[in-house]
């Protein structure tokens, strides 16, 4: 699963530089997260870096975005094969 913030983001920028797929950016009212890069931290840490920080506990798991703990890891191999092959192409 992806996680999500919600509208009780107080917009502290306290995440955004924890996540190790710099999936965390400032939205047009509060910060958000983008579902393609976060991981949930699987392949990085134990737990979700950004949920561990967050002061106020507005970040929680995103229901449209449902995924299983391999999906999440395929991900994260797809996200650093990427990111290791780019200099490359
Ligand atoms: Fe980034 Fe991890 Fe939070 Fe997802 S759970 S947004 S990968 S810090
Ligand atoms: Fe918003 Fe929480 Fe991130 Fe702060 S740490 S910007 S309150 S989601």
């Amino acid at each position: 699963m992806a996680l999500i913030i919600t509208d009780e983001c107080i917009n502290c920028d306290v995440c955004e530089p924890e996540c190790p797929n710099g999936a965390i950016s400032q939205g047009e009212e509060i910060y958000v997260i983008n579902p393609n890069l976060c991981t949930e931290c699987v392949g990085h840490y134990d737990t979700p870096q950004c949920v561990e920080v967050c002061p106020v506990n507005c970040i929680i798991t995103n229901p449209d975005v449902i995924e299983s703990r391999e999906q999440l890891l395929a991900k994260y191999q797809a996200l650093t094969t990427g990111a290791e092959r780019a200099p490359r192409e």
